[in-house]
């Protein structure tokens, strides 16, 4: 289905004329270190086109689905409204994002607004800017949102994420789907959510269910087994409520952060698709005006950003060599969360000897590390490092610990 594949090179990073560079699918490559030249301190780039192609490749191979992209992977304005041009919406989880979504020109009716704690003035602005549907995550959140809705006389769109107790091949705390993860309606709850539902048709529209069972997914079985396990739940939905057909299946697809290796990526997205296509298919023989959403976020963007920091010592122990560069997990806390793996470049390339290094940051922390025992050439004080895969949770999860300014966020 993607013809794209055939044409698309394996890599998007790649060296030109000794220095790393941005490959695009067009062959064109964009160097870094203009930019480097021109910025002071750490900065994070994000090739905006790279983002539009990634966007295209994930549309055309979920033909038929609605993309809603999670602004909580990178909510920078550019980047949100490259993707809003090719038709995707926003996910959001606070009313800051739905806020960021509307300044990126985003109407409100492609705006899915999900997350566990949505408080009461979140419900009350989003029902007064017409959000187009609030992913309930829990008994009393539908019942405040009840009580709000009938205060302002608005009907509110609901779609009811429930939790089907599964559990994904990833880190633990990017999985999401289990019984004793804080998200979504414990199926156990079900009938009370049906007599909430009936009671209160006045002032609810249901529009259908969302499931989300986690991040980093590779590995899709226990998302057939979830959609099939929830199917008689969306069914139920669906026969006392005519407004009831949008399948919601979260977002997750997982990325290769440990090589560039966009093709396999691309198989695994087609399998992802295949699935996916399958179980709907099976579902829209009971409910023919099924629509499918997806809520996207790492697949779209990650590959798209790089976070550029440079090396101020080498510092040698009898025991081991520390790489310390100006960045650390105020910018990319990935490593020291959930001991992500990020792949690191030289910005110039060089044959020096190889040494193995702790890249850390500045941070007063013994976790603040970009890599451990990492073997790279060799690198002196003044050289730039380039860390891949920083176009989703990185700057997005940034913090300004230790008073250490934000980085800057340059598109190209
Ligand atoms: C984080 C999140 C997503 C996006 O997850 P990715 O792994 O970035 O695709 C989608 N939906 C919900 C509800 C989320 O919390």
């Amino acid at each position: 289905m993607i013809n794209k594949i055939q044409d698309q090179p394996k890599e998007y990073l790649t060296y030109k004329n000794n220095y790393l560079g941005f490959l695009n699918p067009d062959g064109q490559v964009h160097s870094i270190e203009p930019l480097v030249k021109k910025y002071e301190g750490p900065f994070y780039i994000y090739n905006l086109e790279f983002i539009r192609y990634r966007a295209q490749l994930m549309q055309s191979a979920l033909k038929g689905v609605k993309l809603f992209y999670a602004l909580k992977a990178n909510p920078h304005l550019d980047v949100i409204k490259t993707l809003n041009s090719e038709g995707v919406g926003a996910d959001v989880v606070s009313i800051g994002e739905v806020r960021r979504a509307l300044e990126a020109g985003i109407p409100a009716h492609q705006i899915v607004y999900s997350g566990v704690g949505k408080t009461k003035f979140e419900i009350e602005t989003a029902l007064e800017l017409n959000i187009y549907q609030l992913n309930v995550e829990s008994l009393p959140e539908l019942k405040r949102i009840i009580e709000i809705a009938k205060i302002k006389n608005k009907k509110a769109t609901v779609a009811f994420r429930l939790n089907p107790n599964i559990s994904i091949e990833t880190h633990p705390y990017i999985a999401t789907g289990l019984r004793d993860n804080k998200f979504g309606i414990d199926l156990d709850l079900f009938p009370e959510l049906l007599e909430l539902c009936k009671l209160n048709q006045n002032c609810l529209n249901i529009a259908g269910i969302s499931l989300h069972l986690g991040s980093q997914m590779l590995e899709f079985s226990s998302l057939s087994e979830s959609i099939q396990k929830l199917k008689p739940y969306f069914l139920e939905l669906n026969q006392n409520f005519n407004t009831c057909y949008k399948f919601d299946i979260g977002g997750g697809l997982g990325i290769y952060y440990q090589t560039q290796d966009l093709i396999s990526e691309n198989k695994k997205l087609q399998e992802y698709a295949d699935i996916i296509q399958k179980e709907m298919n099976s579902l829209r023989q009971q409910v023919p005006n099924l629509e499918v959403q997806s809520e996207p976020g790492r697949w779209l963007v990650a590959h798209g950003g790089v976070l550029v920091t440079e090396v101020q010592y080498v510092k040698q122990t009898p025991f081991k060599e520390f790489m310390v560069v100006d960045s650390g997990m105020n910018h990319l806390i990935r490593p020291s969360l959930y001991e992500a793996y990020h792949e690191i470049f030289p910005l110039k390339s060089n044959s020096s000897s190889k040494k193995t290094y702790d890249v850390v940051g500045p941070i007063c922390e013994s976790s603040d590390f970009f890599a451990k025992e990492r073997t790279l050439s060799e690198v002196k004080e003044g050289d730039f490092i380039v860390i891949a895969d920083c176009g989703a949770y990185a700057a997005s999860m940034a913090s300004d610990y230790n008073l250490q300014p934000k980085a800057k966020e340059v598109c190209f």
